[in-house]
Parts: C-alpha cells; sequence; structure tokens
C-alpha cells in the first residue's frame, strides 16, 4: 500500500516570529513531489507562518489545542483558531504534553474529536518511555495509547489520521531507535489500528519521531511501515530540515 510520506517539523517553544517566517521562506521551494510537509511553529506564530507558507506546498500545524469551540478557557486555543489561522494539522499527545502539562489518553481522544470535527489533520503522538521498554510494556502502552486515542471514534472520521510514534527515550536525546526497532514497533502500532479501524490502518501514515536526522533519516523512512517523520531539533535548521525532507522522496 503506497502511502504519501510526510514529514512534519515540531519547532516546540522555539524560533520568533521573523524566525518561523525566514525558515518557511526557505522551505518552501525545497519540497520534492510525492513528499508531504508541515511545520509546527508556536502558537502566536501560526498566522504569519501560515501567510508565509500560503501558495507552496509547506503545510502548517499547531503544536497542540484544547476540545472546546469557545468560551470562558483562559489560556487556551481551540480548533477552530487554529483553523482561522491558516493551519491544517494540529499535534496532539507529545510526550512533553503527557509528562509535562498532564495530558492523558482521554484528553488526547476528547481533542482528537473536536480536530476531526473542524476538519484538520490529528497527529497523534504515542510511545514508550525508557522504563516501560525495559520494563517489557512497549506492546501494551503502544495498544492502550492507540485504543484510549480513539476510544468512540468511528473509523469513517479517522480517514485523515496520522499517528507519531516517538519513543520518549529518543526525544532531543541523539538516541535514535535502531531501523529494526522503528519497523517492529510501527508495525505493532498498524496491527492495533488494524483492530480498531479495520482495512483504514494500511491507509494511515505512522511517523517516526526520536532524533530524525540527515543522517540517519534515509534508513528510517526506508522501512515499509515507517511513512514519514515528525522532526523537533532538526527541525530547526533549514539546511537540515530539507535534507530529511528530501529523504522522504523514494
Ligand atoms: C519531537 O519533539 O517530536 C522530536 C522527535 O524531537 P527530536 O527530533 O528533537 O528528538
Amino acid at each position: 500500500m503506497a502511502r504519501i510520506p510526510f514529514i512534519a517539523g515540531n519547532w516546540k517553544l522555539n524560533l520568533s516570529v521573523a524566525e518561523g517566517v525566514a525558515l518557511v521562506q526557505g522551505l518552501k521551494d525545497k519540497v520534492p513531489a510525492g513528499v508531504e510537509v508541515a511545520v509546527c511553529p508556536t502558537f502566536v506564530a501560526l498566522y504569519p507562518v501560515a501567510q508565509a507558507a500560503k501558495g507552496s506546498s509547506v503545510g502548517v500545524g499547531a503544536q497542540d489545542c484544547y476540545w472546546k469551540e469557545t468560551g470562558a478557557f483562559t489560556g487556551e486555543v481551540s480548533p477552530t483558531f487554529i483553523a482561522d489561522a491558516g493551519a491544517q494539522y494540529v499535534v496532539l499527545g507529545h510526550s512533553e504534553r503527557r509528562q509535562f502539562f498532564n495530558e492523558t489518553d482521554q484528553t488526547v481522544n476528547q481533542k482528537l474529536k473536536a480536530v476531526l470535527a473542524k476538519g484538520l489533520v490529528p497527529i497523534v503522538c504515542i510511545g514508550e518511555t525508557l522504563t516501560e521498554r525495559e520494563g517489557g510494556q512497549l506492546e501494551a502502552v503502544l495498544k492502550r495509547q492507540v485504543v484510549g486515542a480513539l476510544d468512540g471514534i468511528p473509523a469513517a472520521q479517522l480517514e485523515t489520521l496520522v499517528i507519531a510514534y516517538e519513543p520518549v527515550w529518543a526525544i532531543g536525546t541523539g538516541k535514535v531507535a535502531t531501523t529494526q526497532q522503528a519497523q517492529d514497533a510501527h508495525a505493532f502500532v498498524r496491527a492495533q489500528l488494524r483492530a480498531v479501524v479495520g482495512e483504514l490502518a494500511d491507509r494511515v501514515r505512522i511517523q517516526y519521531g526520536g532524533s530524525v536526522k540527515p543522517d540517519n533519516a534515509k534508513e528510517l523512512l526506508g522501512q515499509p511501515d515507517v511513512d514519514g517523520a515528525l522532526v523537533g531539533g532538526a527541525s530547526l535548521k533549514l539546511a537540515d530540515f530539507a535534507a530529511i525532507v528530501a529523504a522522504a522522496k523514494a
């Protein structure tokens, strides 16, 4: 099953408006046909970065959202406002949000429903800690996260779903999963997806995330169940991110 490779840059709490706009200006003519690309700036940079990306094949995503549309929810940003700013994607359940901001499978599920209702493309992050992997919990954790995120959502509504498998021990550490570890986890996640959403599982893109760099991207992206990458640190430098995007071209 041919799935269009998808490379997304998660800028986290980095890059000013001017820096983000400049990076996108430089990226615009470096996206090869047949590769989907998005950058995910801070909320305050969404609109200017989306404006800078307009008319190009660089997409724009938020790094999180709230599940309520509008109302008295100080400090929150909903899919409605994310779409209004010109973004098309939303990252959900990143391990940093699970670790530092009490994100749970249940809140990811609520956010996922809101993102889908707005017609935005969700990138749902899952992944195990080192303790969980070493304790033999890898498969149980991934299964719980997949089932929890998708709970109560009919397969027909999940056509655009993207999953990012990000082993927590590989994020920002320089410790990348081996290609075999990545492929095994992705194949397991796809099998779990199949149990929940049936044949749609073959169309869901599963990105790998965790210390993806220009020098390891090609090998990781060459694995049969690795359909792209969610890139943190290396997405902050145009040359590095563009090299990863180029590596996704078959
Ligand atoms: C991430 O934040 O999703 C990530 C994968 O970070 P890094 O590439 O820096 O490990």
